[in-house]
């Protein structure tokens, strides 16, 4: 089977159903902040986070930002209620790559990441799954 034909929400939807739970990692800029000013709108993104959360996934924040921005980013995320329990950590082992079942990452196919995610949400809230 061709790399592109493989169903990535089928594996998504398995890794929920044998684990009952997910890792999800998200990225700060130009993912649920306006880094540059743009005047993008992250709502939806934001509000899949919480979503997620309340559906009692693990909520990983992954951000190249450090020290004193970090400290400001973590007060932002507590003042809009943007979920996160980890942050730049790997959950199951002690390896330098971050480890999630989904990452969602303005530098990484960011629309189907959410489109995935969002229909498995969909799916648990409505029962189907
Ligand atoms: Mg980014």
């Amino acid at each position: 089977m061709d790399v592109f034909n493989f169903d990535f929400y089928q594996r998504l939807q398995k890794d929920y159903l044998e684990h009952k739970s997910l890792f999800v990692a998200f990225d700060y800029d130009n993912t649920i902040f306006d880094y540059h000013n743009h005047g993008i709108n992250y709502d939806r993104i934001i509000s899949l986070l919480r979503t997620c959360k309340s559906l009692g996934f693990t909520m990983i924040l992954f951000t190249g930002n450090e020290g004193e921005k970090l400290e400001t980013i973590k007060s932002d995320l507590k003042t809009r209620n943007i979920p996160f329990d980890l942050i730049n950590e790997n959950p199951l082992m002690p390896t330098r790559k971050p480890y999630y079942n989904i990452l969602l990452d303005d530098r990484a196919g960011l629309k189907e990441a959410y489109n995935n995610l969002k229909k498995l949400t969909d799916a648990i809230r409505n029962k189907e799954i």
